[in-house]
């Protein structure tokens, strides 16, 4: 069972219909299904009409999913609960650091760990990772990976001070199996996947398969994204942005004759080749 996991950030550009696609033709290769998962944890980057928008484009490009939408605001509850669990383990600790004090690595390197702080201080959360941590991967594209986590990574947050879930954390729970089995994705995410490992498995969660796909530039070299105002995909023209995006998935060329966006996904998810997928 794949997924698809946009943040309402904007609408769908050509890196994420990317994403989109690849995440598809892997679930369905397989004869899984695949959903649509809204990342809506973080309110204050949230842009209004991108939930509608993003739908009308998987639409118009024949990207169905199944099932409902989910959203991850429904599922706070999981995340206290996941939470709770690593607190009572002694995963946990208090930070007030600014990102100044903050390691190269983003991690916390004074000693908040040992501090007592007073309820009303406004504190992220921080889990710690033992120095001895390893996480290996066998990607479905990039093949095997590993990460000295633990020395790369001394402890890293799962709440943020402004008291929302981060990213890692609702990510690691919503993604555990059986809910999901396969995360399909761009690279840019590839050093998340470690933290988002090495939490279900504190919290006893089994992981699902990790694949990290190409990412698309502009000109300048800088990643497609919302947040930098990437455009959005023309929804006029889904059967060229479906051929480019195959293309850049490493996929054969559709046949000429294929000439709707039905068709066309049909037939390439009969020759999705994950060992095509440019590394
Ligand atoms: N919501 C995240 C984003 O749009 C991606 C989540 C994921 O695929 O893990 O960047």
């Amino acid at each position: 069972m794949g997924r698809f996991a946009p943040s309402p950030t904007g609408p769908l550009h050509a890196g994420s219909l990317l994403a989109a696609l690849g995440s598809l033709l892997h679930a369905r290769a397989q004869g899984g299904l695949w959903h649509l998962r809204i990342d809506d944890i973080d309110p204050p980057r949230a842009v209004q009409g991108s939930v509608a928008a993003i739908q009308a484009s998987l639409e118009a490009h024949a990207l169905r999913f199944d099932g409902d939408i989910q959203y991850q605001s429904d599922h706070s509850y999981r995340y206290a609960q996941a939470l709770q669990r690593l607190e009572a383990q002694g995963d946990l600790f208090h930070c007030t650091c600014t990102r100044a004090m903050l390691g190269a690595a983003g991690n916390c390197q004074k000693s908040c760990a040992q501090k007592k702080f007073a309820a009303s201080e406004a504190t992220c959360l921080r889990v710690k990772v033992p120095l001895n941590t390893v996480i290996t991967l066998e990607d479905a594209f990039l093949g095997p990976q590993n990460w000295h986590l633990g020395q790369q990574l001394s402890n890293f947050v799962v709440r943020r001070r402004d008291g929302l879930y981060a990213y890692q954390l609702a990510a690691a729970v919503d993604d555990a199996a059986p809910a999901a089995t396969q995360v399909i994705r761009g690279r840019d995410l590839l050093d998340s996947t470690p933290r988002q490992i090495f939490l279900q498995r504190r919290l006893g969660l089994p992981s699902p398969e990790y694949g990290h796909l190409p990412v698309l530039t502009d000109q300048h070299g800088a990643k497609l994204s919302k947040q930098q105002g990437a455009s959005a995909v023309n929804n006029h023209q889904p059967l060229h942005n479906l051929r480019t995006a195959l293309k850049d998935l490493g996929q054969p060329d559709p046949p000429a004759k294929l000439k709707d966006p039905v068709s066309l996904l049909a037939w390439s998810q009969s020759k999705w080749d994950p060992l095509r997928v440019p590394r």
